[in-house]
């Protein structure tokens, strides 16, 4: 599971490692659409071994070599959309600054975002700035060697690979959506992804619960790399593995993992590289299990990484893993703060608001790290999480415990973006909030990313028999809620302070604010006019920010208030506020335990969809006027190494130089195993 950027980042910088990069670093890239690209630093690179070194550079290049995978898994046409956009890309002579061809570069910018054609967010299909003859046009004016035309890509001619194109380029109703939560329609049908291909949701619910044991103690995350199909009439799944699908990708990032494996910075950890290769080898999700297993047992290398199907937001039922890579080290010092909080698991455990039937008797080992990102790939560039919590199976949680990790470089570099952006100012109720935001925001919302990641997804427990896929659609929503409300529950506890973690009892009131300001208003920036909610982490903020306005409403403990035509969060009661978040919570676990799909459809469906039209233009409106991007993503640094006569490594140099049009062109040349 992970944890993405709540939208209003915050101006005051806290981390030491901040204040040593902000000089002379230009974090922002590229600007287009509603994206805004950055990079990030990685402090501290210099300081690593070389043996360290060595291993970094090998993730990145197995990181690297499944960028193709996922771009497939999103939606079966986007690598041929890719290759054809870049050939006519590096290919055109005419006026690069014509009308039609600004409008492809664009269009080009962001399906490399969005890994495909559908925005990584909205999941609705870009609408292209050029016109259709022009595409045209220019595709056949390139020699058919320049065009991805062959027997793997299934076109065989320029007149095939146009009448394809120009429907899934230009047609707005086909394809329409990557991932479609709408509420009582074929998931399956109505979603553009490829994880599926000619089957119905019923006959894919059908396939899964005639595989599934309800008794099985120890469940494999079924279909997690598999693509559904149908085969002769029959549901049948094709595994992602060498010699299965997407082969030629994966047999690259096994050699990487290998050569990593050979300089492992420990035999455990050799060990759970070893499973994760006889994974993709063979298949098998047992083999998954193990890797994981023996990866969130595996706690004292600097060093680590994750590279597979791991997140299922791409997948409308939540099953099938969206390929993705971060490499990472640990950034020590700030460790420090994450450990406090992981050895005090049993402690807030057995004090949460929830039902003790509920609640783990005993946490398994919750480790918490604060890191320092390396590369971000797959379903994580370049928009990026902050915070990762893994493995995602419940029964390896609950027996063997999971990593928790923050990603405190790629959480300073929002930071920096968001020094003086007016943002707060412009939505904040008064310069109280404005200045207790400044004050504390930074630290607070760090912890509430810990708390959400090491303390939140691991907490509670499934009533014995309960299927801890009951929830469904609604199961990340109310998962990433639970995670949520177990964070905003203990950011108010004195405990924080006991720790010393926070030395001002005050600091959670400018995380409640803001998240409320966030739930109830500014994340609707993200959304176009007239559309509903759909993403996970939205859903599950509006859902929690709407409940607490309407249950306190008698007391006024939230108000929305209008001043001049504007609408603001007011927050007058912190403490009762506190509460609420305690009592959904337990309502919240409460639906998980018990796998109360009903309940939790409702609790969804009812707070955290439906977007109130008036509210949402004013929002719209005043976001405008201030002129920022409302998403962000990053481009990599570049790691080359450096070898000696014998052709050994000696060191691995980084630098942060490269733009983010070039980076991705070096991608699909040198990182584009499934096109070649
Ligand atoms: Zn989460």
């Amino acid at each position: 599971m992970r944890k993405t950027i709540i939208l209003a980042a915050v101006a005051a910088l806290t981390s030491t490692a901040a204040m040593a990069q902000q000089n002379n670093f230009n974090y922002s890239v590229d600007r287009f659409a509603d994206i805004e690209v950055l990079r990030y630093q990685v402090p501290e690179f210099d300081n690593l071994s070389l043996n360290q070194k060595k291993m970094v550079y090998y993730l990145t290049q197995a990181a690297l070599q499944g960028r193709d995978i996922l771009f497939d898994q999103n939606c079966k046409y986007n690598l041929l959309v890719r290759q054809t956009l870049e050939a006519v890309y590096t290919g055109y002579t005419g006026d690069r600054t014509s009308k039609d061809f600004q409008g492809l570069e664009l269009y080009l910018k962001q399906v490399w975002f969005g890994n495909g054609i559908h925005h990584h967010y909205g999941m609705d299909k870009f609408v292209p700035q050029f016109s259709q003859a022009f595409f045209d046009a220019q595709v056949r004016a390139l020699p058919a060697d320049k065009l991805p035309l062959c027997s793997k890509s299934g076109v065989a001619n320029v007149d095939e690979l146009l009448t394809v194109l120009d429907r899934v380029i230009f047609d707005p109703a086909f394809l329409a959506k990557r991932v479609n939560q709408a509420d009582g329609e074929d998931l399956i049908l109505t979603s553009a992804n490829n994880l599926y291909e000619g089957v119905t949701q019923k006959e894919v619910e059908d396939y899964f619960n005639a595989l599934k044991d309800p008794n099985d103690p120890t469940p494999i995350s079924y279909g997690l790399n598999t693509k559904v199909v149908k085969r002769d009439g029959k549901v049948v799944e094709e595994p992602y593995k060498v010699g299965g699908l997407y082969s030629r990708a994966i047999v690259n990032i096994v050699y990487w993992l290998q050569q990593a494996a050979n300089v492992a910075e420990n035999d455990a950890q050799r060990a759970y590289i070893s499973k994760l290769i006889e994974f993709y080898i063979t298949g098998s999700l047992k083999t998954f299990d193990e890797y994981s297993i023996l990866w969130a047992e595996e706690t004292k290398s600097d060093i680590d990484f994750i590279n597979g199907f791991i997140e299922s937001y791409g997948d409308p039922l939540g099953m099938t893993g969206s390929w993705e890579s971060i490499v990472n080290f640990r950034n020590n010092k700030a460790s420090h703060r994450t450990q406090l909080v992981s050895e005090n698991a049993q402690w807030f455990e057995d004090h949460s608001p929830v039902d003790s039937r509920f609640k783990k008797k005993n946490v398994k080992g919750v480790s918490a790290k604060v890191i320092t990102a390396a590369i971000l790939a797959g379903d994580s560039y370049p928009s990026t999480p902050i915070g990762i919590n893994l493995p995602n199976s419940n029964w390896i949680r609950a027996q063997h415990g999971s990593k928790s990790v923050s990603l405190e470089n790629i959480t300073d570099a929002y930071d920096e973006v968001a020094k003086g952006n007016g943002f707060n100012e412009e939505f904040a109720y008064s310069a109280a909030e404005v200045e207790m935001m400044r004050n504390h925001l930074a630290i607070a919302d760090k912890l509430h990313t810990d708390l959400h990641e090491c303390l939140g997804h691991a907490s509670g427990q499934l009533l014995p028999g309960v299927d801890p896929d009951a929830l469904k659609a609604y199961g990340s929503t109310l998962e990433e809620g639970r995670a949520d409300l177990f964070a905003l529950y203990y950011l108010a506890d004195p405990k924080l302070v006991e720790l010393g973690i926070f030395t001002d009892p005050d600091t959670y009131k400018a995380e409640y604010y803001k998240y409320l300001m966030n739930g109830l208003m500014t994340q609707l920036t993200r959304i176009e006019p007239g559309k509903n909610i759909e993403e996970s982490h939205m859903r599950n903020r509006k859902f929690i920010s709407e409940w607490v306005l309407e249950k306190g409403k008698k007391e006024k403990v939230v108000e929305l208030v209008k001043r001049k035509g504007k609408t603001y969060v007011k927050v007058n009661n912190y403490p009762r506020l506190r509460e609420l978040f305690g009592e959904l919570l337990a309502e919240v676990q409460r639906i998980k335990s018990e796998g109360d799909f009903e309940a939790g459809r409702q609790l969804v469906e009812k707070y955290g969809v439906k977007v109130d039209p008036k509210l949402h233009a004013e929002v719209l409106k005043r976001y405008q006027g201030l002129n920022i991007s409302p998403y962000k993503g990053f481009v990599n640094p570049l790691y080359t190494p450096v070898y000696d006569t014998n052709g050994n490594i000696i060191d691995v140099k980084i630098s942060y130089n490269e733009n983010y049009v070039d980076q991705m062109l070096r991608y699909s040349r040198d990182y584009s195993p499934l096109t070649k």
